[in-house]
């Protein structure tokens, strides 16, 4: 089980510095999200030989998948990073299905994820989707579409915040599908991406419930919201590693 690092896109302090300050911790590797810089970043990494587990898509058009507004802008984009995973040989690229306004599921929206799916299929990369706030699109992609290409990333936090179903048998329908799993933490209402083990999300339910059936599988500490919190980088990644601990002594229960 490889522990990684989520990269906050628009945290300013010097993206090599930050790779320094993970290559001396606890994390073997980092997750990079699409930005203007994500090139160069994945640059950086090759350079430093720093372990890439996934890129994630820009979420915020992941709506015109299911309409026409904007949708040629989102096609580029995961295009783009399917590319980009393949060139820099990142094998998951995660993406969302729906963002702040949900549309109805369609036909269209499907056979667009189809094509994702192709070109992902060629590319030698996973496409990976991310459980958010509605379940119902991501069923009827998952349902719809049997491929290697296409699996899931569990993120523990939304299911606390925004399905509000934790703790409920759904998350564990297609478990065999998940490749990649996101901890962070989160009061229950708002998706505050904290530290686990600082909000009221149960972890010692969750290594137990889920993470052992998948126990082979990397785990991402995607907390970089609380970059805010801390003077440094390297603090984040100090008080992330405390809980990695927690979540590693959990494991040997
Ligand atoms: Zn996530």
């Amino acid at each position: 089980m490889k522990k990684i690092f989520s990269i906050y896109p628009f945290n300013d302090e010097d993206f090599k510095n930050q790779m320094n300050v993970i290559k001396n911790s606890l994390f073997d590797g980092v997750f990079i999200y699409q930005s203007d810089a994500y090139e160069e970043q994945l640059q950086v990494c090759k350079e430093m030989d720093i372990f890439v587990e996934a890129i994630h898509v820009l979420r915020n058009k992941a709506d015109s998948l299911w309409n026409d507004d904007d949708y040629e802008v989102y096609k580029s984009t995961v295009m783009n990073g399917i590319y980009m995973a393949s060139k820099y040989k990142t094998k998951l690229v995660v993406m969302h299905l729906t963002s702040f306004k949900t549309k109805e599921k369609n036909e269209r929206g499907l056979n667009r994820m189809k094509e994702f799916v192709e070109y992902a299929t060629k590319m030698d990369v996973i496409l990976c989707l991310e459980n958010v706030r509605n379940n119902e699109h991501f069923d009827y992609v998952l349902d719809s579409i049997n491929s290697d290409h296409l699996k899931r990333c569990f993120d523990v936090g939304h299911a606390n915040c925004f399905s509000k179903d934790l703790y409920s048998e759904y998350h564990l329908k297609n478990i065999e599908r998940v490749v990649c799993v996101h901890l962070h933490d989160n009061n229950g209402l708002y998706d505050e991406h904290k530290i686990p083990f600082t909000g009221s999300i149960d972890f010692e339910w969750f290594v137990e419930k889920f993470m052992k059936i998948k126990n082979q599988i990397n785990i991402t500490f995607e907390v970089h919201n609380q970059r805010m919190y801390y003077d440094t980088f390297k603090e984040l990644v100090d008080n992330s590693s405390i809980a990695v601990k927690r979540i590693e002594e959990l494991f040997k229960r």
